[in-house]
């Protein structure tokens, strides 16, 4: 597929309607991605493949199973800024998390201690927390989790640095998110990379809500790794496919340890069956196991279409779309919502996070009403509504249509 035209991008999409068959306003691929129309053929080809050939699929067909991690390399590498050998396409975002962990997290001496936000995803706060007790240590003691100043919802850069040299010798690894999931705060990955690497730790990011969402430059910003699900922004379906990146100073080291299994070797000699493991150097040799070709499928259909709608073109219309939004909610009754999200649109991605007057309660009974209206959000506990428009199937149309929808629910709910 060459190029297609931003608005031509929306058609190549299935777009949800609700009970009655009238469409929704879809503002939820922070948490699943709509699906790509070509999705379905690409499965269906592959369901095929299975039935004509059975075996013989992981060789002939039009594409050979045991080469399907490669067809998704370039479209990754891409998407995050980052050299073909750097990424790979695996398992799912918390696997991934482990697997890598277990190489880059080596608590030795005092050099031990985890940072992370506090308030981070739990999948990637449990991660963290049983990888150091996996290495006989203490969470309570070996876990940092940097809180936003009192009375504010973001964390600020400089605190971040702060807090990294504060740890100093003692710190083993920061595990940072791209954009964190609650807020839609987006990080300059360059600079807290360099102040983890200034204080002698690894740094890795948690791409799930950024991959996708904004351009990346994972090589340049000087990660150790990261790692992604491919389910929200990418549009991969549930429970697609992830994908890891390990940075190419560490490509050759095929020496660290790692809870390998077969598809991380070689491939050239995998199917000698040989009990030694011959590492593949670069990304590929943290896979574990042969990828999951039908949860794999429909992400091919997705990356094609960002790669031929093109990133740059993407956030430009995202942060359009997104300030479009904004506009709407500060257009709203005087102090009825509050959007947490950071203002510069260079520090967030396409999400705002909403809290609405009147505490928890009033706060559900809106985003209720407003899905009753047909706006499809989400709620975070204890008090945020996420809307996000994305810009390869969301409208200007729409979103001043969520305008609406919004006004008129918190009308009847004053
Ligand atoms: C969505 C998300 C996950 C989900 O993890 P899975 O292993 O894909 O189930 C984990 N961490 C973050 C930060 C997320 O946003």
């Amino acid at each position: 597929m060459s190029g297609v035209a931003l608005d031509e991008a929306r058609s190549r999409f299935a777009l949800p309607r609700d009970g009655a068959g009238a469409p929704v306003i879809y503002f939820c691929g922070h948490s699943l991605g709509l699906m790509p129309l070509a999705a379905r053929r690409i499965v269906n080809e592959e369901l095929d493949c299975w039935e004509a050939l059975g075996i013989e699929g992981q060789f002939t067909g039009r594409r050979p199973w045991v080469d399907y991690a490669n067809l998704m390399t370039a479209g990754l590498a891409t998407l995050t800024g980052a050299h073909a050998h750097e990424v790979v396409a695996m398992n799912a975002l918390s696997v991934n998390l482990h697997l890598i962990l277990a190489s880059f997290y080596r608590p030795q001496g005092a050099r031990r201690r985890i940072l992370i936000e506090a308030g981070a995803f739990p999948s990637d706060r449990h991660a963290v927390a049983g990888q150091i007790a996996w290495h006989g240590l203490d969470p309570e003691d070996c876990l940092i989790e940097l809180a936003p100043r009192e009375g504010e919802d973001l964390l600020r850069e400089e605190d971040i640095e702060a807090a990294i040299e504060r740890a100093g010798e003692t710190l083993a690894l920061v595990l940072w998110p791209g954009v964190q999931y609650r807020t839609g705060q987006a990080f300059d990955l360059a600079r807290i990379a360099r102040a983890a690497r200034r204080a002698g730790a690894m740094i890795g990011f948690d791409l799930a809500h950024a991959i996708g969402n904004l351009p990346l430059a994972l090589h340049d910003s000087g990660a150790d790794f990261a790692a992604w699900c491919s389910y929200k922004y990418l549009n991969g379906g549930p429970g697609a496919i992830g994908g890891a990146f390990v940075h190419e100073r560490h490509r050759h080291r095929t020496d660290l340890p790692r809870l390998a299994g077969w598809w991380g070797n070689d491939p050239a000699t995998r199917f000698r069956m040989a009990p030694t493991f011959e590492c593949t150097p670069g990304a590929a040799g943290w896979q574990v196991s042969n990828p999951p070709i039908l949860s794999s499928a429909p992400l091919l259909a997705s990356l094609e279409l960002f790669v031929a709608v093109g990133l740059p073109r993407l956030r430009e219309r995202s942060i359009a779309l997104t300030r479009a939004l904004e506009a709407e909610i500060d257009a709203l009754p005087p102090g009825e919502a509050d959007i947490v999200s950071p203002r510069d649109p260079e520090a967030r991605g396409a999400q705002l996070s909403v809290r609405v007057r009147g505490g928890r309660d009033r706060g559900r009974r809106v985003y209720e009403a407003i899905s009753a209206r047909g706006l499809v959000c989400d709620w975070r506990e204890p008090d945020l509504l996420r809307i996000a428009p994305v810009p390869l199937y969301n409208t200007f149309d729409e979103v001043r249509a969520s305008g609406r929808v919004l006004r008129e629910a918190l009308a009847t709910l004053s």
